[in-house]
């Protein structure tokens, strides 16, 4: 019935298996990935905003092998492996304010999914216990993974709206969202007008919610949707005014990528829970976290006649492999230019792109944090008239730049732009020229 040319053997994420050219990818270098057609592209989005320091890095190749010598895999149940205790301790150095106890799995839905139980079974039986507290308060166009649990806090109806019947409801806040300003609210009044419906909403509901879940400063799969300076720092007043736990999913946002190692830093916040994945490995193997503060930890302690040990724990999670790669990339990470590089670039990356596109009459908004951009299209900026999706431009625009050299992936019409934090001066200058040249090109017989 469809043409198609990929392997239906392999059933892809988020990939319509009829009706997709897919780009099958043969070897990797840095930057670069190379086709199995003999194809040299960039890799503009980090393979899915992971990639750190660059594929086949020699650093990371080599702790991997060397722990493949020692062993593959170790169970975190009833065990533990020396690379994984090492990289648990190393993580509550490097982790904002006193996070500290690691629990490990093996991606971001599920340190999610991990995160929700935690602060669920947390008020069954903390010191103070309040067993009602029981639902949570996830943002309007929330993205956190893909699991049942994760799904249900997600606020994209392309994405979420189908599986309704099957989730649990959460509180819904607001969409704090800089580009699109509610009437009468200016960029100055956006994070004390945003942290006012959050509050009436605790105020409200504080009784019966365990946890605010959000993604500090940039929702990523909405949109690049950034946040208004400050309304993360008046959320955890909230919270901490309410009663209620902060779980904070840096999945997307963590390791540099808005120019601090953890976004939350930008605004000197410990959430109680923090939720890490995809550049956790330096984007080399699945591994992912739900770190929390002590005072979470502590309310599962207790002699095993108790039974106050948390009910969760993946196969795969904290799997040395994993974590010897992670402890690699930590070591590049904590390299002391190596925030002072991803700023640059960020900058670098930033004013190519304004300069190149912001007279572009379908160019309605670039933005972003550090390294996170999202460029939005639009019909008619002014009015912000959207195009007709049927167009797929932003779709579009990523084919015009994978025929220039360039792989991204868009979402919607907004081109996200995620170049790996070790691209070159070079590297990013391009990925600008390819960017404002498929956007021409993708645009000019638009209707
Ligand atoms: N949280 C956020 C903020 C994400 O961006 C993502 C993935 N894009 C996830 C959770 C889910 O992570 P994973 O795909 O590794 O399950």
């Amino acid at each position: 019935m469809f043409a198609s040319t990929q392997n239906l053997n392999h059933w892809r994420g988020f990939t319509p298996m009829a009706d997709d050219e897919p780009i099958e990818i043969a070897s990797a270098s840095g930057c670069q990935l190379t086709t199995s057609d003999g194809r040299v592209l960039f890799d503009g989005v980090s393979n899915l905003w992971c990639n750190l320091h660059g594929h086949g890095h020699p650093d990371i190749d080599a702790a991997v092998r060397k722990q493949l010598d020692q062993v593959a895999h170790i169970t975190t149940l009833g065990m533990s492996c020396e690379t994984t205790n090492r990289l648990a301790d190393e993580l509550a150095e490097i982790t904002p304010g006193d996070l500290r106890h690691t629990f490990f799995c093996s991606d971001g839905s599920a340190a999610v999914e991990a995160a929700l139980k935690m602060a669920f079974q947390y008020w069954q039986q903390c010191d103070t216990p309040k067993p009602e507290k029981t639902k949570f308060l996830a943002m309007s166009g929330a993205y956190h993974g893909d699991t049942t649990g994760s799904v249900a806090l997600g606020g994209i109806k392309y994405f979420h709206r189908l599986f309704g019947p099957i989730l649990f409801e959460p509180v819904r806040g607001p969409l704090p969202c800089t580009f699109r300003l509610p009437a009468g609210v200016e960029l100055n009044q956006a994070a004390d007008h945003y942290a006012a419906k959050v509050e009436a909403l605790l105020e409200q509901h504080h009784h019966s919610i365990a946890a605010v879940v959000m993604e500090p400063l940039v929702q990523g799969a909405a949109g690049m949707i950034t946040h208004p300076d400050g309304f993360l720092a008046q959320v955890r007043a909230l919270c901490d005014q309410y009663d209620v736990l902060l779980i904070c999913d840096e999945v997307a946002v963590g390791f540099g990528r808005t120019g601090e190692m953890f976004a939350c830093e930008h605004e000197l916040v410990t959430p109680d829970i923090l939720c890490l994945g995809k550049g956790l490995s330096g984007g080399y193997l699945p591994l992912a976290a739900a770190i929390a503060r002590p005072k979470i930890f502590d309310a599962f302690l207790g002699p095993a006649s108790e039974s106050r040990q948390f009910f969760h724990g993946h196969t795969f999670g904290g799997n040395p492999l994993a974590c010897a790669a992670a402890l690699a990339s930590l070591d590049l990470c904590r390299q002391t230019t190596w925030l002072d590089r991803v700023n640059a670039l960020a900058t670098r990356l930033g004013d190519g792109l304004v300069s190149g596109l912001y007279q572009h009459p379908h160019v309605a908004d670039i933005r972003g944090r550090g390294l996170m951009v999202g460029i939005e299209l639009m019909r008619c900026r002014e009015a912000m008239e959207a195009f007709a999706p049927e167009l797929r431009i932003g779709y579009r625009t990523t084919r015009e730049a994978i025929d220039r050299g360039v792989w991204l992936r868009p979402l919607g019409d907004v081109v996200v732009v995620m170049p790996p934090p070790c691209s070159s001066d070079e590297e990013v200058e391009n990925l600008v020229d390819v960017i404002c040249q498929s956007v021409q090109a993708a645009t000019r017989d638009a209707p």
